[in-house]
């Protein structure tokens, strides 16, 4: 399922043919259109679209081009649209300082009213910003301390992030600004030129954010009918190239095409209230390995986690509400073969069933699949034993968080005794190797950790593979 989040499909453009299109779109497996207007009759043209046609929803607002059109009179118009059931935001709204079709003083006018309109709808906000970013983040941030309200309706009780207020469309800037906005609670979407690969002198800082920031904050979108993605660049765009888009960022981070639609997706529904919440899985595919999720229970309280948020993994909702049963994972399995791998993970420590685990895995490799544990490495502590000789012919490869190689760090980040748990896990992580898994010490990317040292750490001390994993 694919949303095309910003179409703006009542230019004459599609005048002629919009039915076609709407079809393409439907057979390119878009399921949902965001129509977002930029001034009033687009905005009344956007709703009336959205009346029509029941996976079509609507913006209403103006664009910085047209923002000198903008007076109280259009601003209550806009309002009163924005009651329609279909309207998700305000948008597109912002600054455009590359054309500068609008004077500047009264961009910011229009952009700061359009925004307070949002705050007292409780609506999220679509954004345009063309080389105007500065500007546009501080009004954000200025905005944003003048009304804290705003969209506090959606807080949740262990939320990562701010609740989320907007999304920035066609995102301006790099990986660097991108993860800046998303920590303010904005969304970041790409379009066409994520396509467009780098120039020799100019990177594309499209695909630096397609690179860098995980698939839980990118919103997919075509801004038809401009900025058609290659293979198609130079003709007119439409909402079923969006799938182009969506290739396009799977194929840079690695996952399939199913899973960017996935989480975008749940993007979607979080900003904008459009699809349904995914039901909690305990079994789920990510590339072409099968996930199994068979507690949520830890012995650890990591700090970056989300175990006790809504644990959603690529839009994957895994806030299992019972564990499940060796049957009930077999059965959800199948047949093994299909996989490239079977993983047991997800938000909790497969160790503390290592019963299940080792039932699980001992049909697996009778049935020819093949298996990885996920593990925070504490497996002998929480089993009272040498857990590693019964894993023998029964796991394949296995990926242990190492976090830091600081003991006191180790502790602070894990929330518990750095002191006890530090050491164990080394020691486990080095038995494992010795008994010749395949073994590869994994480390959230942090700041304030060290990648080299760590690195130096697995490869010399534990003799073990590094691999540094994005933090969501
Ligand atoms: S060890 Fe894994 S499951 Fe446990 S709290 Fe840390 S990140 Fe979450
Ligand atoms: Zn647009």
């Amino acid at each position: 399922m694919l949303i095309d989040s910003h179409a703006h499909l009542f230019f004459k453009d599609f005048k002629n043919d919009l039915d076609d299109v709407l079809k393409r779109a439907k057979d390119a497996g878009v399921e949902y259109i965001i129509c977002p207007g930029t001034d009033l009759p687009t905005s009344i043209a956007s709703v009336e679209l959205a009346e029509k046609y029941p996976f079509i929803y609507a913006a209403v607002g103006f664009h910085p081009h047209d923002a000198s059109k903008l007076d109280d009179k259009s601003l209550s118009e806009i309002e009163k649209l924005s009651h329609h059931p279909k309207v998700v935001a305000i948008g597109e709204i912002g600054l455009d300082y590359h054309y500068d079709f609008s004077p500047r003083p009264k961009q910011i006018e229009a952009f700061k009213s359009q925004i307070e309109l949002a705050q007292k709808r409780d609506l999220p906000i679509i954004i345009h910003s063309r080389e105007a970013e500065d500007d546009v983040i501080s009004i954000l941030e200025n905005q944003i301390k003048k009304n804290p309200d705003w969209r506090k309706s959606l807080a949740k009780n262990y939320d990562r992030y701010p609740t989320p207020k907007g999304v920035f469309h066609c995102f301006p800037g790099d990986s660097k600004l991108a993860w800046k906005v998303i920590n303010m609670g904005f969304y970041v979407s790409l379009t066409g030129p994520v396509t467009y690969g780098n120039k020799p002198n100019k990177p594309n800082s499209m695909i630096d954010v397609a690179t860098n920031v995980s698939a839980e904050h990118i919103l997919l979108e075509t801004d038809c009918p401009y900025l058609t993605p290659a293979p198609f660049r130079g003709k007119r765009n439409e909402p079923a190239y969006v799938k182009y888009i969506a290739e396009k960022i799977a194929e840079l981070q690695h996952l399939s095409v199913n899973d960017i639609a996935r989480a975008s997706s749940f993007a979607v529904y979080n900003l904008f209230g459009i699809g349904k919440y995914p039901d909690p899985v305990f079994s789920y595919t990510i590339r072409n390995s099968l996930y199994l999720n068979i507690t949520l229970r830890c012995n650890a309280d990591c700090v970056f986690c989300d175990r006790k948020g809504e644990a959603i993994v690529k839009g994957n909702n895994l806030k299992i509400t019972k564990e499940p049963t060796a049957d009930e994972v077999i059965k959800a399995i199948s047949d093994p073969r299909r996989y490239d791998e079977i993983v047991f993970c997800g938000f909790g420590e497969p160790t503390i069933r290592f019963d299940l685990m080792k039932e699980v895995s001992r049909w697996i490799k009778a049935n020819g699949g093949k298996v990885r544990l996920n593990t925070d490495g504490h497996g002998n502590l929480i089993n009272h034993r040498n857990i590693i000789p019964e894993m023998k012919g029964l796991i394949d490869s296995i990926s242990i968080s190492l976090n830091s190689t600081d003991p006191v760090q180790y502790g602070k980040l894990m929330r518990l005794d750095g002191e006890k748990y530090f050491p164990a896990m080394v020691e486990f992580a080095k038995e494992c190797v010795k008994n010749n898994f395949d073994v590869t010490m994994t480390m959230v990317d942090l700041a304030n950790v060290n990648e080299e040292q760590v690195r130096a750490f697995v490869e010399k001390e534990i003799g073990a593979k590094f691999k540094n994993r994005p933090l969501f």
